[in-house]
């Protein structure tokens, strides 16, 4: 899923994008409404917009991509909370409005749920041999039968299906599991890569997890 920031604030738009990016989403950043235009060339699943740019209203463009008839979902992001500005910015045609300061947690809920209501599930489900992760919900099953992984097996799981078959380094990993701050321990990425596998394993997963010695993992098929 591909995702268009449109911020200004350069370390603000630096923590959207890292958010959405540590949940497996693809994000792409402008800070201007001139650099979104040119970005918007390619296609998008969703737009986080802002309101005060440096070249003008975010509702401009908006309105611009509703005219056009580009219906993807758009949240928008700003300083300006009052009760009149969300209903000229939902008039505009954005599907979702939140107020500036936001907490990372309720800006990645308001984008799944735009995500949820505009598009099927399929697109949004990972598989790989007999394992499906809806990226969503973040729940696992194994031949179509629901698994219970815990959080970080999910987003671990998440990383290494999404590059099936190929490798994840370990800096990226621990990044999505431990944050900036790092991990609490030095082998805490080890630790949750065991569980992981004992996961899979017991319920008989075709896909395994191996080890690339100092650089990663790598999930494949095993059947
Ligand atoms: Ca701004």
């Amino acid at each position: 899923m591909r995702i268009l920031v449109i911020e200004d604030e350069r370390s603000l738009a630096g923590f959207i994008e890292q958010t959405l990016r540590s949940h497996g989403f693809a994000a792409s950043v402008a800070g201007t409404l001139g650099e979104a235009r040119a970005l918007l060339e390619q296609p998008f699943d969703a737009l986080i917009c802002d309101r005060r740019l440096p070249d003008g209203d975010g509702l401009e463009l908006v309105k611009e991509l509703r005219d056009k008839g580009n219906n993807v979902p758009i949240l928008m992001l700003t300083a300006l909370g009052l009760p009149k500005e969300r209903v000229s910015g939902l008039e505009a045609g954005a599907d979702d409005y939140l107020p500036k300061p936001f907490s990372l947690f309720e800006l990645l809920a308001r984008v799944k749920a735009l995500l949820r209501r505009s598009s099927g599930p399929a697109s949004l489900v990972l598989e790989a041999g007999n394992v499906k992760l809806d990226t969503l919900h973040d729940t696992v099953s194994v031949d179509d039968k629901p698994a219970q992984f815990g959080k970080r097996e999910v987003v671990l799981l998440r990383h290494l299906m999404q590059r099936t078959g190929q490798v994840v380094g370990k800096d990226a990993l621990e990044r999505a599991l431990y944050g900036d701050s790092g991990p609490d321990s030095r082998n805490a990425l080890e630790v949750a890569t065991h569980r992981l596998r004992k996961l899979l394993a017991k319920h008989k997963a075709s896909v395994g997890i191996v080890t690339v010695r100092g650089i990663g993992y790598l999930l494949e098929e095993t059947k």
